[in-house]
């Protein structure tokens, strides 16, 4: 559905792509992540015909796009990180007014509007100005704008800034949904858990480079789950005997407290419970961490996601 090839784009002497490329296939849901200025609402810009590129080409279902195509253009849905609807007009006139600008009209968009109030959750809401929305209801009105003109493919950057815990899971639910249906997502955010959540495939982007672009569960089977625990004091024995477990790798973080990275945490957990026992060790604390796309984050660059 979507090649980027080399897409660069300089502002001044800031480079804030340099030179990314991917491929998003039809019916996926891809997911963007990268921390703050890490240049995704340019690619976002770019690849929705809102922005030149320096260099670099992007491919629509196999053709070349350039901004001036409007047919091509057509088959995007971009939901902006800044809110892109009018304050002054009802949720029902925002719709109307977005599907409008792409030629549609009659009973067509007025069905299609009532679907989408539906489906973001404004129907009761939909005849009252959206300046009286609360700032999750502007957003998901943000997210039915993009879909007024039913488009294949749909941006979506950073959706959920500021949004309360409800409207985020109906955004989430209404992506689900799109994406079942067969609409290609493209999903930008710098909240991992999200992205986890959501995105069977992610790219991962930090200073305007892709670091990384495969599928989450590939990324999270490459790195070891961490099994922490507090301990009243560790005799020599029971250190030798956890240093030992065939498959995990020990670590003496203080006298008091152990560190074991293993790839089979179930097998290792229940070798460890029994030497713990037998060696009458006394547990404090037991914490377990998966891994996770932070720890990806982290593996690759050496710097922490949320810096
Ligand atoms: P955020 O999540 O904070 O929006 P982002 O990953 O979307 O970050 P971009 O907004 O694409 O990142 O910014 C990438 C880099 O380009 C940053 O260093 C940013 O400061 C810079 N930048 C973005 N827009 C402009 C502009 N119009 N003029 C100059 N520099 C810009």
């Amino acid at each position: 559905m979507l090649e980027v090839r080399n897409l660069r784009k300089n502002y001044g002497a800031v480079p804030a792509l340099a030179g990314i490329s991917f491929k998003v296939g039809t019916g996926e849901l891809f997911g963007l992540l990268g921390p703050n200025g890490a240049g995704k609402t340019t690619l976002m810009s770019i690849v929705s015909g809102q922005l030149d590129a320096s260099a670099g080409e992007v491919f629509l279902a196999d053709k070349q796009f350039h901004r001036s195509d409007r047919g091509l253009r057509r088959l995007i849905g971009i939901v902006p990180q800044e809110l892109a609807i009018y304050l002054e007009l009802t949720g029902r006139e925002n719709l109307h007014f977005f599907g409008e600008l792409y030629g549609l009209g009659g009973r067509v968009l007025d069905e299609s509007v009532s679907a989408i109030l539906n489906s973001i959750a404004l129907t009761d809401r939909a005849d009252d100005r959206a300046a009286t929305y609360s700032g999750g209801m502007k957003r998901r009105l943000n997210l039915g704008a993009a879909l007024v003109h039913e488009p294949t493919l749909l941006l979506l950057d950073e959706p959920t800034t500021g949004v309360d815990p409800q409207s985020r899971n109906l955004v989430f639910e209404e992506i689900r949904r799109l994406n079942a249906l067969g609409m290609t997502i493209i999903y930008t955010s710098h909240y991992m858990e999200e992205v986890q959540a959501l995105c069977p495939r992610v790219g991962i982007i930090d200073h305007g480079k892709l670091i990384t672009c495969a599928a989450v569960s590939n990324l999270l089977a490459s790195l070891p789950s961490r099994v922490r625990l507090g301990v009243r004091a560790l005799p020599e024995k029971a250190r030798i005997r956890l240093d030992s477990i065939d498959g995990a790798r020990l670590t003496m973080r203080s006298a008091e407290s152990v560190e074991l990275e293993c790839n089979d945490v179930k097998r290792v957990l229940v070798q460890l419970v029994a030497i713990l026992s037998e060696e009458r060790v006394e547990l404090t604390s037991l914490e377990m961490e998966e891994p996770n796309l932070e720890r990806v984050f982290l593996h690759q660059t050496g710097r922490a996601l949320r810096d």
